[in-house]
């Protein structure tokens, strides 16, 4: 988009973190603070989960985009600030592989179709790479460039208000000297700001444990985020809550996560580390393994395939509810995949679902007497039934078959808050309006080390 000597461009980045440190998501704050002089921005950051069953992930496979309109004679020095701030942060170890992407103008329908497919398939290094040659002003990566994949999935998902839902989070950092030591936050303040903001907010507390999600648990310096469905929502939260240590920063982010957007692009295919959605039939009844987790033999219902369905620790509740199934009780699966070399075999790790059909349940019994309608007994192996109440015997009667009540219904079910993954639409968000629109606040960020 050209406005006079007015140019808008996209900047994507991911993989700039280590277990050991760092977070992507302040490498995004630190670029904004840099840049804000020298453009407008058009958008809050986006913060985009991408498929989270890839092996390579440090935590929730987030990339950034930003996006600003600058002047046109600008951008080699804005592309040389944020290259900068990319190399001056990234946290580099192994399996670090920094990539950095800029898009000036449209976002082709290639970038955003590649999108789309990295929120549920496994995409090679490659293929980030040469849409990067083609489509980008400007990319840079190091190591593998296994970065670009997340930094131009971040940039061609748009989350269109009219097409996607989307949410915010605050993330609140913290000030260099407390990172690595235990987080000082008023975990009373955290649950009194969820019970006045319901449902505006969502994630806070564990429902089955009570316990407070805001906090990660890392060396990385983020010190809570608060997620919500607008931003001011989320900056109200941000208000409320009382912490006992300075805070060095916070931005806003416009997000997909609690969207389920990545069971939208899904589909009923069994392929190693990719999103599934179908609907599958229980072949065995599910039984407990070491660790708690439980398993099933199931086939999915529109070809046939046989699969492992697996509901993990800690997700409590739904694993109960899951032991309750029986052979041809039919579910619609949400999860990943994963194949097994021992079992040559894929098995669908669930996220959620859905009870869409529940078999008859049988018990054999014993049949009651035609005479005195007391329960018989057997007279022995093959010889039919006795009555011992009143004598009588028919060697042709057979067991009668008692159907049970089951004790499960059919539904949707969801792992508690703690245990479900970022992109999960958790029970809170599902009788929202949809949002169609949004505004950007004047104070989406701040970085200081006194906020
Ligand atoms: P954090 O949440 O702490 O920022 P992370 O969990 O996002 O970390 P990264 O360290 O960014 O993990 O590693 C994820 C890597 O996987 C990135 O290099 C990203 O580009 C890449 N990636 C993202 N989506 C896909 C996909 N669909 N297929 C293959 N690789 C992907």
């Amino acid at each position: 988009m050209e406005l006079d000597n007015k140019t808008v461009i996209y900047i994507g980045f991911d993989d700039t973190d280590s277990l050991r440190g760092g977070c992507t998501t302040y490498l995004a704050l630190a670029i904004i603070d840099s840049i804000s002089n020298h453009c407008n921005f058009l958008d809050y950051p986006k913060l985009i989960r991408n498929n989270p069953n890839i092996p390579w992930k440090t935590r929730g496979n987030g990339s950034i985009s930003i996006t600003v309109e600058i002047d046109r004679e600008n951008i080699a020095y804005i592309k040389q600030i944020i290259q900068k701030q990319v190399e001056q942060h990234y946290h580099m170890d192994e399996n670090t592989n920094p990539g950095l992407v800029i898009i000036e103008g449209e976002i082709s329908k290639e970038i955003q179709e590649f999108a789309l497919r990295a929120l549920v398939k496994n995409i090679s290094i490659l293929e980030a790479k040469e849409l990067a040659e083609r489509f980008c002003l400007f990319h840079f990566s190091k190591g593998n460039g296994r970065g670009l994949i997340g930094g131009l999935a971040a940039i061609g998902n748009l989350l269109e208000p009219e097409k996607e839902d989307f949410t915010f989070e605050l993330l609140a950092y913290r000030t260099e000297e407390f990172i690595g030591s235990k987080r000082r936050i008023n975990e009373k303040s955290v649950h009194e700001m969820d019970q006045q903001l319901a449902p505006k907010v969502f994630n806070n507390i564990d429902s089955e444990t009570n316990k407070v999600l805001i906090c990660p648990a890392g060396k990385d310096p983020v010190f809570f985020g608060i997620r919500g469905e607008t931003p001011q929502d989320v900056l109200e939260a941000f208000s409320l809550i009382e912490v006992e240590e300075p805070i060095g920063g916070y931005c806003v982010f416009r997000t997909n996560q609690g969207t389920d957007q990545h069971f939208k692009y899904a589909d009923s295919k069994a392929e190693n580390y990719s999103v599934f959605k179908g609907e599958v039939e229980v072949l065995e009844r599910p039984i407990t393994i070491t660790g708690g987790h439980v398993f099933f033999k199931g086939k999915i219902c529109v070809n046939g395939e046989e699969v492992d369905i697996a509901a993990f620790e800690p997700s409590k509740n739904f694993k109960k509810t899951i032991k309750k199934l029986i052979p041809q009780d039919r579910i619609i699966a949400y999860g990943g995949v994963k194949y097994k070399e021992e079992f040559k075999k894929h098995s669908v790790h669930l996220e959620k679902c859905e009870i869409v059909f529940l078999s008859e349940y049988y018990k054999e019994e014993a049949p009651l007497c035609p005479k005195c309608s007391k329960r018989m007994t057997s007279d022995g192996y093959l010889k039919g039934y006795k009555c011992r109440s009143c004598g009588y015997k028919d060697k042709n009667m057979v067991k009668t078959l008692k159907i049970l009540e089951r004790d499960i219904k059919k539904k949707l079910i969801i792992p508690p808050e703690q245990a479900q993954r970022h992109l999960v639409k958790p029970f809170r968000r599902y009788n929202l309006q949809k949002k169609t629109s949004y505004e950007i606040i004047e104070k989406w960020w701040k970085r200081s080390s006194q906020v």
